[in-house]
């Protein structure tokens, strides 16, 4: 129908016969990111950046060259990505090695109503320490930003504009490029969640217009445990590290250490090499499909899904109704049914989506619902896959007596 390839076959626990739809939380991995890591523990294996012997070499070839891949990826150099353990290991250092520097008592922070608690909660604990204020961005009727209320809020005691490049419980997918243009004329530095947004949709990094950005390999087809931080050399400069330890270094005296150049100065310990080689290979096998046709296979669904989804009695959508600025990811309740009800039926379906509050609690309030079942996307779901849902839904519709 799209011309979409099937990718099934690739992704072994697809065996299993689950039709998952949690890859919003984190997707599943395929044999060529397994088989890359495998390899690589086999046969290249060791610390980096440490021994002078082959294999530490080996490995720190590897570990640079899954830097420079993720680099080329991104439209980045290579001494702009860090590794980190992830969205929100990168999003903290922004918040304590960044804000805990520059913001003072007045100074504002705005980030948005629809942040994931990763994208919250630092700039919270960094605005009670430093005296900074925090404001939100509202969201619109059907989920989107409100870009008139954003303005209005923007001033030039603003200094950070922290926001999602695509929402993890709605799917919006803001306009970044705008909003960091209007923040960078205030003289605010713009930091994005991309822990959405950089698996499923082609990001540069300079048309994107930010000043840091955060995303996890665990989203898009890699291992868990490592993560980026992108940030522009300019904004990398002004943050002090987070993290204190070996590797991160130039010298150490018994009251003193100066820093390793950027980017090791923020990859204090030892850093998750097997799993940059995942990311590396996830990466390649993104890009051998290509990004702009994921986008498109995961707008497909969700406007299939959409249509069929309104069409079961009960069924509530949150957020955005068409597929404009819009990612994979549905938030749907039914009336006077639980959202842990629903996925519960629906796991007797064998459909796997994600009940409760998506670490957005903030946003569940906004919408007035405790919790919302989540359908999110991928690379190896079809059309099968929301037909099996749309069985579940409207069998839980039968037994809760709704419509
Ligand atoms: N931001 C968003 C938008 C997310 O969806 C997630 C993961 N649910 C995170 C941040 C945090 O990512 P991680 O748990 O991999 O650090």
């Amino acid at each position: 129908m799209t011309g979409f390839p099937d990718l099934r076959a690739d992704f072994p626990i697809l065996e299993t016969g689950v039709h998952f739809l949690d890859s919003g939380a984190s997707s599943q991995k395929p044999i060529q990111v397994l088989e890359a890591m495998d390899r690589f523990a086999r046969t290249s294996y060791a610390n980096v950046h440490r021994g002078a012997y082959k294999l530490s070499v080996a490995a720190t070839d590897a570990y640079e060259a899954a830097r420079q891949r993720v680099a080329d990826f991104l439209g980045a150099d290579h001494d702009e990505v860090v590794f980190t353990r992830g969205a929100t290991t990168s999003l903290n250092s922004i918040a304590f090695g960044w804000g805990l520097e520059h913001l003072r008592p007045g100074d504002r922070i705005l980030t948005t109503v629809m942040e994931h608690h990763a994208n919250l909660v630092p700039w919270q604990m960094v605005a009670k320490r430093t005296g900074a204020t925090l404001d939100h961005i509202p969201i619109t009727e059907d989920g989107r930003l409100d870009l008139d209320a954003f303005l209005e809020k923007l001033d030039e005691r603003v200094r950070v504009v922290a926001v999602t490049g695509m929402s993890n419980a709605l799917g919006t997918i803001p306009d970044v490029p705008w909003i960091a243009g209007r923040a960078h004329e205030a003289g605010a530095r713009v930091v994005v969640d991309a822990a959405q947004l950089v698996p499923h949709r082609e990001v540069d990094v300079r048309e994107l217009g930010a000043d840091f950005l955060a995303f996890s390999s665990h989203k898009m087809l890699g291992p868990t445990g490592i993560g980026v931080l992108w940030g522009r050399m300019d904004a990398l400069e002004e943050m002090e590290p987070f993290e204190g330890g070996g590797e991160m270094i130039a010298d150490v005296t018994l009251h003193n250490a100066t820093w390793a150049p950027i980017p090791h100065r923020f990859e204090a310990g030892t850093p998750p090499i097997i799993e940059a080689v995942g990311l590396h290979a996830a990466i390649d096998y993104l890009d051998s499909i290509g990004m702009d046709q994921i986008f498109a296979h995961d707008q497909h669904l969700t406007a299939v899904a959409l249509e069929r989804l309104s069409d079961v009695p009960g069924v509530q959508i949150h957020g955005p109704r068409d597929t404009e600025n819009r990612g994979g990811v549905i938030s749907i309740t039914m009336d006077g049914t639980h959202a842990h009800d629903l996925a519960t039926i629906l796991d007797e379906h064998g459909v796997a989506v994600r009940a409760g509050h998506h670490c957005a609690k903030p946003l569940m309030r906004e919408l007035g619902v405790a919790a919302t079942a989540r359908l999110s996307f991928y690379v190896y779901n079809t059309e099968e896959d929301i037909d099996a849902t749309v069985t579940g839904l409207r069998k839980a519709g039968e037994l809760f007596g709704v419509g």
